[in-house]
């Protein structure tokens, strides 16, 4: 069986890390990177240190508005899926490159395949929720990482053909976590290029969500907590937030924080495995936490992986200092037999549901 795989963005190379080595080992995979993320440290290194195949089109598309990325993308790959004439598209996650993706395909026709199906934010506002119920609604197969995600599948009348498989990300965390513990921290340079020494003790920060980070009085909130803390915060800035950040430090408040360029795979999981706490507003931090057994703060409005707010394990906050320093001094309860993300082999599941779907 023939297979387009779109990418673009950081957390899909991940995904992607786990689902093509098992994938390639049966099916013929096409790799898309549109380019969505594209600097050496959100792209090239997850390809390298992951041992993710070379993608065989980079479209180089980034930037702009929602719908002029996405225009620019579905054209692109409409182009690709033309030449290409797959038997189906494979698409991750929740981005423009998701949705563009799999627009192009129905179009023509194509079954879609959607990895980490069925999450729900509850609110159109978020851009990453329109393309998730997008490319819900127009795939043929969809593979929910949690029971959470596949209740709300069904509630949309998509049970059909919709399948609990377990989450990708948990099989890259287990997989990665033995390389991570060799690699070390790697190189970590910060915003103006400087080596960082990674001090024994500190916290583990990511924010780049528009709704903590379009208003810079969001972001200063949140730092000033972190800065509070009894131990230094690493915070890797994503390219989006460059400028808010450098404005923010403009202000020499945040001593206690080490605002360091985006790190690699490998060095962001032994971050989180060796943190004292985890700050984020990261859908995929949040999980890492949970899996590493690390109390973790989620500043967002809406529980994004209900999974992992049982029991205090995740706590939601607002964007507010206050708010922040009392959740991080919560007591926090954590129950290791719970596992709800599957049991790190939920690629080889997709890889037998898709051979028994499409009969090859
Ligand atoms: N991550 C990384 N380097 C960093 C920050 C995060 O490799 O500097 C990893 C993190 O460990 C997780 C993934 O990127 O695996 C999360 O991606 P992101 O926060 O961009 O997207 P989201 O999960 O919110 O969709």
């Amino acid at each position: 069986m023939k297979l387009v795989t779109v990418v673009g963005a950081r957390p899909q190379f991940i995904k992607a890390a786990v689902g093509s080595r098992v994938l390639r080992k049966e099916h013929q995979e096409i790799l898309v990177h549109t380019g969505q993320h594209h600097d050496a440290n959100m792209s090239d290194v997850f390809f390298a240190e992951m041992d993710i195949p070379r993608p065989d089109y980079n479209l180089g598309i980034a930037g702009g508005t929602h719908g002029s990325m996405t225009g620019k993308m579905l054209m692109a790959i409409e182009e690709i899926l033309l030449q290409e004439k797959p038997d189906a598209l494979l698409v991750y996650g929740d981005t423009n490159s998701t949705m563009a993706a799999a627009l192009a395909a129905v179009k023509l026709h194509i079954p879609v395949i959607h990895v980490e199906s069925g999450n729900r934010f509850h609110t159109l506002e978020s851009p990453e929720e329109v393309n998730r119920i997008v490319t819900d609604h127009v795939s043929t197969l969809r593979f929910a990482c949690t029971r959470s995600a596949l209740e709300s599948l069904c509630k949309e009348d998509l049970a059909e053909n919709s399948y609990l498989v377990g989450d990708p990300m948990f099989d890259a965390f287990l997989y990665y976590s033995r390389k991570a513990e060799t690699a070390g921290f790697g190189d970590v340079r910060d915003l103006e290029g400087s080596s960082v020494q990674v001090p024994r003790e500190f916290y583990y920060m990511t924010c780049h969500r528009q709704e903590n980070t379009d208003d810079p009085e969001k972001l200063r909130q949140i730092l000033m907590a972190m800065n509070r803390l009894d131990a230094p915060t690493i915070y890797p800035v994503h390219p989006r937030n460059h400028r808010t950040v450098q404005q923010l430090k403009q202000e020499n408040a945040f001593g206690n924080i080490l605002f360091v360029e985006p790190v690699g795979y490998l060095s962001s999981i032994g971050f989180v495995r060796q943190a004292k706490k985890i700050v984020t507003d990261s859908g995929g931090v949040q999980r890492e936490a949970f899996f590493a057994g690390k109390k973790c703060i989620t500043v967002l409005d809406f529980e994004v992986w209900p999974e992992t707010i049982r029991d205090g394990r995740n706590v939601l906050a607002k964007p507010c200092c206050e708010e922040i320093l009392t959740k991080l001094g919560q007591e926090q309860h954590i129950d290791p037999a719970y596992q709800p993300f599957g049991d790190g082999h939920s690629a080889e599941k997709m890889c037998r549901i898709i051979h028994s779907c499409f009969e090859v």
